[in-house]
């Protein structure tokens, strides 16, 4: 690989296309001529309103967005948003959420804190290696919205169809599945994702929200954990990750000129199948989610033997193809492969895998 990069498998932060990296080197002295770094500019300087403008309008072309949603910009992660949706969004103090993995479960921990949650599906029960089916949930009539993980990144299940919300309000974390495929943007009341998965660096989410939905009588709430403060301020009510945001702008850019979502889909899935088709012959290795729910861009899987497990992990890494251990949590191995994953890596590390299986 150009200037000796490795592979990286890893879960988030995680790589970025090249030609954007190159792209953020070569300005890096210089903005446009503007005789600073991104990253020096003050974010109340026109050049810098203008990074954050194209930021927004590009992601807004290339997911659809409509024109009654707002785009916001927040620091604090995924994690704060797992505090601020049911904090702006629980009216009644009640809100159904779907249970299929960490992420889905530490998001339930913080809504405990603000109002009834209730878990209208769990796949806990087959330690969350599925999605439960959610066509026909009992959801009362004065819950404020239901809550999904898109994307479960630890457990490696995702959502081939949304869960039927009867007429309510659907909350998604899709932190790690953020641009992988086209979005139907309307199906939604919130969108949003922590950056470092898919799009850029650390350190922000992007929150796509129903401008309807956004409420005035939060007086009481901290500024900053009202969606109000952000949209009212154009994300910059004080001073915005303003790295994050030109980064992920660039690779917006990068994602239209390679054709969209449409494409970024259809390359996702033609990576996954190769890394899927190798686990199904495989003798060795084995994928732990249900074929149905897998996740096209985090790959769980075993050998069986834990210390087998340590050895891929260490022979992988030796060979150039890194982080390939599996979560803390859940043990074995995974593999990311988001958008910026070329699919040489993919091949490269099948590749890799048949001859450690052949000679074991
Ligand atoms: C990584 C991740 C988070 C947490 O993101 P932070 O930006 O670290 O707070 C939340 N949800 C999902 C699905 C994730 O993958």
């Amino acid at each position: 690989m150009k200037y000796n990069r490795c592979f990286n498998f890893s879960a988030g932060p995680a790589m970025m296309p090249e030609p954007v990296l190159e792209e953020i080197r070569d300005e890096m002295m210089n903005y446009r001529g503007s005789g600073m770094c991104v990253m020096e500019m003050s974010h109340r300087s026109a050049v810098y309103q203008q990074i954050i403008d194209d930021a927004e309008k590009d992601l807004r072309d290339l997911m659809g967005i409509p024109d009654n949603y707002k785009v916001l910009f927040i620091q604090g992660g995924a994690t704060l948003q797992f505090s601020m949706i049911p904090m702006n969004l629980m009216k009644n103090k009640k809100a159904v959420y779907i249970e299929t993995g960490a992420w889905s479960s530490k998001a339930i921990k913080e809504a405990k804190k603000v109002g009834e949650v209730i878990v209208a599906a769990s796949s806990k029960d087959k330690n969350y290696t599925y999605i439960p089916d959610c066509s026909n949930l009992d959801i009362p009539e004065d819950a404020d919205y239901v809550y999904i993980c898109e994307n479960e990144t630890i457990h490696g299940s995702t959502w081939s169809k949304l869960p039927n919300t009867k007429g309510h309000i659907l909350v998604s974390d899709q932190s790690s599945m953020f641009l992988s495929k086209p979005c139907n943007v309307s199906d939604y009341g919130v969108i949003y994702g922590g950056v470092q998965k898919n799009i850029g660096p650390a350190g922000m989410a992007i929150v796509i929200i129903r401008e309807d939905l956004i409420r005035d009588d939060l007086t009481d709430l901290p500024i900053y954990l009202q969606f109000k403060t952000h949209a009212d301020n154009g994300s910059m009510y004080n001073t915005p990750n303003t790295w994050a945001i030109y980064c992920c702008g660039k690779v917006f850019k990068y994602l239209k000129s390679i054709g969209g979502l449409e494409a970024m889909a259809a390359i996702n899935a033609d990576k996954a199948k190769v890394f899927y088709d190798f686990l199904d012959s495989s003798k060795m290795f084995k994928g732990t989610v249900e074929k149905k729910d897998r996740s096209l861009m985090n790959i769980p899987f075993v050998t069986g033997s834990a210390e087998l497990d340590a050895e891929v992990v260490k022979a992988t890494k030796a060979a150039g193809y890194d982080n390939l251990k599996g979560h803390k949590s859940v043990g074995g191995l995974r593999a990311s492969i988001y958008n910026a994953m070329p699919k040489e890596g993919v091949e490269a590390l099948v590749k890799f895998l048949k001859e450690f299986e052949a000679k074991h």
